[in-house]
């Protein structure tokens, strides 16, 4: 296979996980040249068969430990919750060579199972894409998911400059821009413009799907303002459960902040307060115009 040149080529890759993030990631390394072999690790048949039908894995198991045993990096891109017992099950047969990283949503979750059951934690790089869907599974996956996007990672004091410039090179392979900070930080920033709003549509589609009556349910009457606020709200619960434990404290921050505003607009509204109303509504506006703004010009 031809290796393009700026990037070392990873010789064999393990993908735990073989869904929207790990699938599609797995697709950009093949694209960008720069991998040899993948293996996918998880625990649906199904969805292996369908990720090697489409080319995005070259062979798979169940049996995480045969998995890594000769692996180059070992990217884990399943729930937060999984991310204990796969270490576990990973630490006798990882050569002391091998990179781990992941793209789970919460860092110091992940940095703290990688302490715990790794044998070389200093080779672990947690990571974080920003980039998604709400669709899930290897049928979800596609190779553009993180061109022009940005990836977060947290590294320690004591993680391996190799390894974080290994797990740095690939995700710019796979198109990103990439970013280090603290795994505190991440997970503050992170529940703010992430977490919170996913709690947020599901608990709005909760709260009006309960509305019905005999003759309508709500939803007849929702078009694109609905649909775009909830577009998250079909996230794969189970991911979100995870993700929302693993981030618990930032979050409870977050839930806080955001029943502030609310109180504070339903003050307005009991009070008749137009001016209030209007205050609120237009620094909302302008801030998120001006973050667009930003968008469109750094793209
Ligand atoms: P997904 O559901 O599409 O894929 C997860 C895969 O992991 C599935 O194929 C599932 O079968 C497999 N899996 C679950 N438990 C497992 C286990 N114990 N052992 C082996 N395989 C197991 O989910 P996704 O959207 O690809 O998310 C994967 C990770 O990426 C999550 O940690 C999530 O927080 C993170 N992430 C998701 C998004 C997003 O928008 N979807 C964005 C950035 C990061």
């Amino acid at each position: 296979m031809e290796m393009i040149e700026t990037v070392k080529p990873i010789q064999h890759l393990v993908v735990i996980g073989v869904g929207l993030i790990g699938g599609s990631l797995a697709l950009a390394l093949k694209r960008a040249g720069v991998v040899a072999r993948i293996t996918g690790v998880g625990r649906s048949r199904d969805n292996l068969e369908l990720a090697e039908a489409r080319g995005i894995i070259n062979d798979w198991t169940h049996d995480v430990a045969t998995a890594v045993r000769d692996a180059d990096l070992v990217v884990l891109a399943v729930p937060m919750a999984a991310y204990e017992s796969l270490f576990a099950a990973m630490a006798e047969s990882l050569p002391a060579t091998a990179i781990v990283t992941d793209a789970g949503s919460t860092k110091q979750s992940a940095i703290a199972a990688a302490r715990g059951s790794l044998p070389n934690p200093g080779r672990f790089v947690a990571g974080h894409p920003i980039a998604g869907t709400e669709q899930s599974g290897a049928g979800a996956a596609f190779a553009e998911l993180f061109e022009h996007r940005l990836c977060i990672l947290t590294p320690q004091d004591d993680t391996d400059a190799e390894a974080v410039q290994t797990v740095r090179a690939m995700w710019e392979a796979a198109g990103s821009r990439v970013l280090c900070m603290t795994a505190a930080e991440h997970d503050d920033f992170l529940a703010a413009v992430s977490h919170l709003p996913h709690l947020a549509a599901f608990a709005l589609v909760n709260a009006v799907r309960k509305q019905g009556n005999d003759a309508h349910e709500p939803f007849e009457f929702a078009a694109g303002g609905f649909r775009d606020f909830t577009r998250i709200a079909s996230s794969s619960p189970e991911m979100w459960r995870d993700i929302a434990l693993c981030n618990r404290d930032a979050l409870i921050r977050q839930l806080d902040a955001m029943q502030d505003e609310l109180q504070t607009m339903k003050q307005a509204l009991l009070r008749g307060d137009g001016e209030q109303l209007l205050a609120d509504f237009t620094a909302a506006k302008t801030a998120r115009d001006a973050w667009l703004k930003r968008q469109e010009r750094d793209r």
